[in-house]
């Protein structure tokens, strides 16, 4: 079972997304993580990334397609978990065709989705750890200590990104990709689109639910 998880900034994909791989024993593939772990291995592969990410600029899709092409031809018999790609129908359409070629297909597409207002509330109330990058919400995810960080100690900041401005254009952008994406995914039970109301252990159930219905229909 193949499974993308998509949803604005500041509405907790990834927490979903450990809980997910952790009960349900889906391997998730975060591209986050996948290109930091390149530049880390110090591959050719990786050095390429490396200065794409140093200057600030994205990564091309080439680049970002072979990494999902390994990951995905590695995990051909594991349920897998796409969390952070397909960001865009050209990324879409290309990991159709290789599930595809596999003879594998995209069963489950969730959306998480919160109100602008929500996420743009979430989102201006982070702390962020300059020293070990720790992420805080003073809402949902609050240090226990205010205004330290639990983990190493260090005075937490507001993120650079975290203006306003900069708060309400990525919101504008996301819409505007997921309004294709979900046009792209717009089959009967594929695409699940579900509120991130609640504890973070409510939101899980929904998922979860809409996991379980899934199986127990092949
Ligand atoms: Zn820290």
């Amino acid at each position: 079972m193949r499974i993308v998880l998509f949803g604005p900034p500041g509405v907790g994909k990834s927490t979903q997304a450990d809980l997910i791989a952790q009960n349900m024993h889906f391997k998730r593939f975060s591209m986050g993580d996948t290109l930091r772990d390149e530049v880390a291995s110090k591959s050719e592969l990786g050095t390429k990334i490396k200065r794409y990410v140093e200057s600030g600029e994205l990564v091309p899709d080439d680049i970002v397609f072979e990494l999902v092409k390994k990951f995905v031809c590695e995990n051909q018999k594991t349920d897998i978990l796409f969390e952070g790609y397909p960001r865009t129908v050209r990324q879409a359409e290309a990991l159709d065709a290789l599930l595809s070629q596999l003879g594998l297909s995209m069963d489950v597409v969730l959306e998480i989705h919160l109100s602008d207002d929500e996420v743009f509330r979430r989102l201006t109330n982070r702390g962020y750890c300059p020293n070990c990058s720790s992420i805080y919400n003073y809402d949902t995810h609050p240090p226990k200590v205010d205004s330290i960080c639990d983990n190493c100690g260090q005075k937490l900041v507001t993120r650079s990104d975290d203006s306003e401005e900069v708060i309400r254009r990525r919101l504008q952008l996301y819409a505007e990709q997921t309004k294709k994406l979900a046009n792209h995914y717009n089959a009967p039970l594929v695409y699940q689109r579900i509120r991130a109301e609640g504890t973070k252990q409510e939101v899980f159930d929904k998922i979860a639910h809409i996991i379980h219905a899934y199986s127990n229909k092949r």
